[in-house]
């Protein structure tokens, strides 16, 4: 079942230009969050900016969301009584944001999405994702010389539904986490597991439904639901993917399938 919100079909439904920075003051990656909600707050998208604020911060803390190659995408799920309130800051100069590839970040878009509509972070993140991905798009974003040419290139966006096809972008550190946390779960007193469990519940509400309950069958059935790709190999159950497959997995953020055993595959090289 989709639900109505699903349906808008481009980044422009929720980003307006006021809801754009062309050129950020933040030098650090607090102060862009600050300046950021800033615009929310300005343009009545959130009522108040420090529950926000703390929540990305939280957000932050699990894994960065800085993903790769000079993007950031912020994000809390919260009921600030939108469905979904966004504001996009530039920085020439580029914020040091300990991002997955240490490189500094120059476009950070942040996203504040309403827990009663459940998959509507899945929807921007995959339309995101689908355009951050093209090196010559993010250069246009980077390079654009207006805050017009920013905002009109940001406008291109067109969201798709998230679908659990056999690659998932750009999720695969978070999913590793998650079984992480499930397994540290089972040997963890009372204290220690409240902070799991909301940790393991902040994940959950980000990644695709259906890659959740996937994961959780296989949880309980193996007590793992996430192998690394070793050489090659699938480490759920030792047979070798597909060549090109392997290639492909090596050193990615993305999490596959695998052919044979069911599971996510990550690569090994991918977590530091
Ligand atoms: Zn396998």
């Amino acid at each position: 079942m989709i639900a109505e919100h699903l349906k808008s079909t481009h980044f422009s439904d929720y980003l307006h230009q006021p809801q754009v920075i062309y050129d950020l003051k933040a030098k650090t990656k607090v102060e862009a969050f600050e300046e950021l909600l800033d615009v929310l707050k300005d343009q009545k998208l959130i009522k108040n900016r420090k529950p926000v604020l703390t929540r990305v911060c939280d957000r932050e803390r699990l894994e960065s969301t800085g993903i790769g190659h000079g993007v950031a995408l912020p994000h809390a799920r919260m009921d600030t009584g939108q469905d979904l309130a966004v504001a996009v800051g530039r920085s020439s100069e580029g914020i040091e944001y300990d991002a997955i590839d240490g490189r500094p970040v120059y476009l950070i878009i942040m996203v504040v999405w309403n827990p009663a509509i459940p998959g509507l972070f899945n929807h921007v993140f995959a339309g995101l994702a689908k355009f951050l991905i093209n090196p010559n798009y993010r250069k246009r974003l980077f390079e654009a010389t207006s805050a017009a040419n920013l905002f009109k290139a940001l406008s291109e966006i067109e969201l798709q539904l998230p679908e659990m096809e056999d690659r998932i972008i750009h999720r695969a550190g978070l999913l590793w986490k998650l079984q992480e946390i499930e397994i540290a779960k089972k040997n963890s007193k009372a204290k220690q597991l409240k902070e799991l469990k909301e940790q393991a519940d902040l994940i959950r509400t980000e990644l695709d439904m259906a890659l959740v309950e996937r994961f959780d069958r296989f949880m309980e059935r193996y007590g793992f639901a996430v192998a690394e790709v070793d050489n090659g190999v699938c480490m759920g159950c030792y047979i070798n993917v597909s060549t090109g497959m392997g290639s492909a997995i090596d050193g990615s953020n993305d999490i596959y399938v695998c052919e044979n055993c069911g599971k996510f595959l990550v690569s090994s090289k991918k977590k530091d």
